[in-house]
């Protein structure tokens, strides 16, 4: 961003099936710019990405670009979920915009706090976190779940931003920095926090949807939780391998018992090589398996191709 200019902004908006809110949504998104006259450039735009909508969404958004120059559309060819309709709403942004914000079509994140992530944007922060300080208007299920996960998440040593989802704010750099992961299975909450940079976090309380219903059905929130587990930690293959180490233990337990047995003369014929072979046997397999996941989460993690650095600042 170059000093003394104004920055320009884009506030990325996915959206699939969103016709019933869009109209709203675009008054409470004009109704931030508008505030914003001040900080940031006038060429700043709304940009809606459309994630291969079945409904009108795609028409509104027309309707809404032919007004008012600054709400701004990007059309995908088809339903490729939220995590890559926001990859390509930033790839567009970027060359644009000095900074971009991400948010849901349904507002149920509060659009008013852009203003405080853009001012912080100023004070040298390249990611500003939106952070759900209430989830008082989540169903009790879905805040449930949601809490759970992030907790999950931390302990398998996955490093996210707690009760963080796709709000934020990022510098035309991170955003440069990010599309440096060139990964397909996408879980963008795992990745940003990878990037460095200095960041920062703005609360905010979260709110109903406006209208329209979740995209996020039950399965397809599992699957996500799932790919985020997967994408970023190796510790599911590392616990079959300590659950291996454990059988033979059990196996080494067992033998000893065995052994007293005998001695004692109280064994009982054909039981200790039986119970015997079935825990020394599948502690051999799950060492195996877990040997085997090991490589292949190296293979995993290399064909990801991932940066291995990334640069903040030069002083050549
Ligand atoms: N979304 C999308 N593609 C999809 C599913 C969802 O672009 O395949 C968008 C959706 O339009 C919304 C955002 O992702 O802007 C979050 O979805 P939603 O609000 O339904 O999720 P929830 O808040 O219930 O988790
Ligand atoms: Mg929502």
């Amino acid at each position: 961003m170059e000093t003394g200019k104004k920055p320009c902004l884009a506030i990325v908006v996915p959206c699939y099936n969103e016709a019933a809110v869009l109209e709203q949504t675009t008054r409470h998104l004009l109704a931030v710019l508008e505030n914003l006259q001040e900080a940031v450039s006038p060429d700043s735009r709304i940009l809606y990405v459309n994630d291969g909508s079945a409904d009108a969404t795609w028409d509104i958004i027309e309707r809404l670009h032919a007004g008012d120059r600054r709400i701004a559309g990007v059309n995908l060819a088809h339903n490729s979920g939220h995590q890559n309709a926001l990859i390509a709403g930033l790839s567009t942004a970027i060359r644009f915009a000095d900074l971009t914000v991400t948010i849901d079509a349904d507002l149920q994140d509060d659009e008013t706090v852009i203003a405080d992530m853009v001012r912080l944007a100023g004070e040298g922060n390249d990611i500003v976190y939106g952070v759900r300080s209430s989830r008082a208007t989540d169903t009790w299920f879905k805040r449930t779940t949601a809490q759970t996960f992030y907790r999950l998440m931390s302990r398998l040593g996955v490093k996210t931003v707690y009760n963080h989802a796709d709000y934020r704010l990022m510098s035309r750099r991170a955003v440069e920095a990010l599309l440096c992961y060139e990964e397909r299975n996408l879980f963008l909450r795992g990745l940003v926090p990878l990037l460095g940079y200095n960041t920062a976090k703005v609360e905010y309380a979260r709110k109903e949807r406006q209208a329209g219903e979740s995209k996020y059905p039950l399965t397809k929130m599992l699957s996500f939780a799932f790919d985020g587990i997967t994408s970023f930690s190796m510790s599911l293959v590392h616990m079959v391998f300590w659950l291996g180490i454990l059988f033979l233990l059990i196996a080494l337990g067992i033998l000893v018992w065995v052994i007293v047995c005998i001695i004692q003369q109280k064994a009982i014929t054909g039981w200790s090589s039986l119970i015997l072979s079935i825990w020394f046997c599948s502690g051999c397999v799950l060492i195996g398996l877990g040997t085997v996941g090991e490589y292949i989460g190296k293979i995993y993690m290399e064909v990801k191709r991932r940066p291995r650095y990334n640069i903040k600042d030069e002083r050549l």
